[in-house]
């Protein structure tokens, strides 16, 4: 799960990180009411979208020469202007896809005169299995580019779970930025405490882009995007609140609710397939095929025949979809519930693409039985191969 810039900050300043002062706004009025909060002379004010480069990002209504989603004002008055402008309109940014995202919040903050920019990241370093700090001396651009131009700009250093953090990472992520003196204290203090939040959360990353000095000498969070692991979720009920259904997919939320496993994807072969392992067999041997999955599809083990229809649902809702791919091999699940499930799904939504089913394992020829006997165009598979083969063939068919 992702939350807003704004939440990040609240929650990062709770461990002690020093962010400057803001407000989020939902109208334009919340928006001047945030800035007459704030000791001014400058405010920001920043489109709270779940996708970053926002400040290079233009909005698709508004005209080329148009400012992008952050924005200085130098008055409650121009706050006032630009959240007109920027509330309810759609931002476009290297992160959010040619279909840009609607605003919908605002965060209107303290304005500060800015000396230099940092990147400072804490994510799960896959290869150790440890929290890894990713520090740069270039911040405030975007970082992938940073690794691809200049690579040697960037450090990563882990943390050893069973030391936690220690001073001297603290003095590891100051050297990385080159700073010394109280600058480097200050980076110290930071990066333990983005430590503490990140571990203390359960985070899945916090990255910090950028860490500012400031010209009066202070190193500040201008901007944070902090992600959660979802494995952890129900250890923390009180984070559930930051939760914005808005900025998720509409059928990754809808999936999430019947507790399903699915990932959107490019392609037009619609997948339901039980075991993660085998959906991206599944997913790969439609590839070898010469197509490609329209999603990624994970039932579960011991899916009831309620699950299996929303899965079924949640597929056929996605209009990409030409053509399903049925792969089940009942083990815990039994193949005539599942059979069951796409029967009753097929007769509820009206089946209106090539529908391809493999089912192997228990109760196997129960399960194919009640497909053989719904009357609905469901065309058998033996194997996987078989299968794959099949739906691509319909799917490539003209007409
Ligand atoms: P994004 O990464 O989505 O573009 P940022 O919050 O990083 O959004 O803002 C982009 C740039 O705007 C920053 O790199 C920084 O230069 C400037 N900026 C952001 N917040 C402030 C602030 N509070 N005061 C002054 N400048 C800011
Ligand atoms: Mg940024």
């Amino acid at each position: 799960m992702n939350i807003h810039e704004y939440q990040a900050k609240e929650l990062l300043a709770r461990f002690g990180v020093p962010v400057p002062a803001g407000h989020a706004a939902m109208s334009v009025e919340e928006a001047v009411a945030a800035a007459g909060q704030l000791p001014g002379p400058l405010y920001v004010v920043k489109a709270q979208i779940h996708a970053g480069g926002r400040g290079k990002g233009r909005f698709k209504e508004l005209g080329a020469e148009a400012k992008g989603g952050v924005r200085l004002a130098n008055s409650p008055e121009e706050v006032r202007a630009h959240a007109a402008e920027m509330l309810g309109n759609t931002l476009v940014t290297i992160q959010t896809g040619p279909q840009g995202k609607q605003v919908n919040r605002l965060y209107v903050t303290d304005g500060v005169d800015i000396a230099r920019e940092f990147y400072l990241a804490l994510l799960v370093d896959r290869k150790t299995g440890r929290i890894a700090f990713v520090a740069s001396t270039e911040g405030g651009m975007n970082i992938e580019d940073v690794a691809h131009e200049t690579p040697e700009k960037i450090r990563t250093f882990t943390v050893d779970p069973a030391t936690g953090f220690m001073p001297h990472h603290g003095r590891a992520v100051a050297s990385a930025l080159r700073l010394e003196g109280d600058l480097a204290k200050q980076a110290q203090k930071i990066a333990a405490r983005l430590y503490e939040a990140f571990v203390g959360t359960d985070a899945s990353q916090i990255e910090v882009n950028p860490l500012a000095v400031t010209d009066d000498g202070r190193l500040l969070v201008l901007d944070a995007k902090v992600g959660f692991d979802s494995n952890a979720e129900f250890r923390h009920p009180d984070l559930e609140s930051l939760r914005d259904e808005s900025e998720e997919d509409p059928m990754e939320l809808e999936a999430s609710r019947h507790d399903l496993a699915y990932i959107k994807l490019d392609g037009n072969i619609g997948c339901m397939v039980n075991g993660a392992g085998l959906a991206m067999a599944t997913m790969d041997i439609i590839k070898l095929n010469g197509a490609f999955p329209a999603n990624f599809l994970d039932v579960g083990g011991g899916a009831s025949k309620e699950k299996v229809t929303s899965a079924f649902k949640i597929i056929l809702s996605d209009p990409a979809v030409k053509g399903i791919l049925v792969n089940i091999f009942g083990g815990i699940m039994r193949c005539d519930i599942i059979a069951e499930g796409i029967v009753a799904a097929a007769r509820e939504v009206e089946l209106n693409v090539p529908l391809v089913v493999r089912l192997e394992g228990t109760n196997v020829e129960e399960g194919k039985a009640i497909l053989a006997d719904s009357g609905l165009a469901i065309v058998p598979a033996d194997d996987l191969g078989d299968a794959a083969r099949k739906i691509v063939a319909q799917v490539k068919q003209p007409g």
